[in-house]
């Protein structure tokens, strides 16, 4: 594709989307998550251009877009090439010389779905452009760069989740990653358990209202721990003590939100310890628990989420079920036995249908290695 587009044999790099498998809202209270890298992958190929400009193309868009190497944008235009370019503009805010390039990019993480098809495009954009200059960096630096991308250049304000496990994620591996200060640590999976990603196909505040109200009231709850216990600047600091003392100051919703991100942190921990040790049955309760939380304390899920794990439960081979990502619709996480993927898939699909009217999609997944060059 890149051959006859451009001519030039290139250089070609894969970076994977993701699936968190639990710790949500514990991000921005700088708590832990523990996601693994799926095999979607978004793949870059890049080439030298001798004429200074960067030439994007979009396989998935079927659209090229060309730029002038010496005078990029210093703002995205809501565009998909905001992605690949940001990661550009990033590194020459850096101080990198850039030169004239053509990029495709290519994808099976479904867009928008979750997924992280957005990191997976930077992630393979940076790897790609990182080999053309002859730099390369450690992979947690790899994705700081590419979250500001998101941050700065998209002007999306997502966490660093994302960016760190398509560029560090490891085979048949989650990643506990603590969030406070980039500290990680890999927890097995055993190579028969499928991560089976189950799209609601619902979103219900597409412009993102509840997010930033959750958001507000954990952390005024913690304002409050800290007004009493000053060493407490984020939730990831708070105990579940704190709020049986000083959960009487705290308007009740942000009581329970709090309750929520505290009690996440807790198992999310919890969940990699269970992991290593192999003990499934436990880290299937862990998720249980962790999806009561969000859907009755943080009130993060919905009627069709809630439905899609409930459907789940009596299903021969899963481990574990929960609502996974941002909330208020979006993709349930279900761990489960690989013999038994594909009936699962089959039962909990058309469950869902019958009961919401809303055919779903369904993906069996692995826990795969993070962003490499492929050839
Ligand atoms: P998610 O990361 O959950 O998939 P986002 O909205 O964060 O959803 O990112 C999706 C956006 O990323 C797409 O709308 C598009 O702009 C960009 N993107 C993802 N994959 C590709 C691709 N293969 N080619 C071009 N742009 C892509
Ligand atoms: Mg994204």
């Amino acid at each position: 594709m890149h051959l006859a587009r451009f001519q030039a044999e290139p250089a070609i790099f894969a970076a994977p989307g993701r699936v968190n498998l639990i710790g949500e809202h514990t991000d921005y209270a700088e708590g832990f998550v523990m996601p693994a890298a799926i095999d979607f992958a978004t793949l870059s190929g890049i080439s030298p251009r001798t004429d200074g400009k960067i030439v994007l193309y979009s396989e998935n868009y079927g659209q090229e877009r060309a730029f002038e190497a010496a005078a990029l944008p210093a703002m995205g235009s809501r565009h998909w090439t905001d992605y690949p370019l940001g990661v550009v503009a990033i590194l020459a805010g850096e101080g990198h010389a850039i030169p004239g390039f053509s990029l495709s990019l290519w994808g099976d993480v479904p867009l928008g779905s979750g997924l992280s098809s957005s990191a997976a495009v930077e992630v393979a954009t940076a790897l790609a452009v990182l080999s053309l200059i002859g730099v390369s960096y450690p992979g947690p630096v790899l994705a700081r760069l590419c979250q500001r991308a998101e941050n700065e250049f998209v002007g999306a304000n997502c966490g660093i989740m994302d960016q760190f496990i398509s560029a560090n994620g490891k085979q048949n591996h989650a990643l506990l990653l603590d969030c406070r200060d980039l500290s990680f640590k890999l927890a097995p999976i055993p190579a028969n358990v499928a991560l089976v990603i189950a799209n609601t196909m619902v979103r219900h505040s597409v412009a993102g209202g509840d997010y930033p109200t959750r958001r507000a009231e954990s952390e005024a709850a913690c304002a409050v721990i800290a007004s009493h216990r000053p060493g407490v600047p984020f939730l990831r600091d708070a105990t579940l003590e704190d709020l049986e003392k000083w959960g009487h100051e705290m308007t009740p919703k942000s009581l329970l939100r709090a309750r929520h991100v505290i009690s996440e942190n807790l198992r999310t921990v919890a969940a990699a310890e269970v992991l290593a040790k192999g003990d499934l049955a436990e880290l299937g309760r862990l998720m249980a628990e962790a999806h009561a939380s969000y859907s009755r304390d943080f009130e993060g899920s919905c009627v069709e989420a809630d439905a899609m794990v409930a459907l789940a439960q009596d299903l021969p081979g899963l481990i574990g079920a929960r609502l996974t990502g941002g909330g208020f619709g979006g993709c349930t996480i279900n761990l489960v036995e690989q013999s038994q993927a594909a009936a699962f898939v089959e039962a909990l699909g058309g469950r869902y249908a019958a009961q919401t009217g809303i055919v779903p999609q369904i993906h069996i997944c692995h826990a795969s290695g993070g962003a490499h060059r492929v050839k």
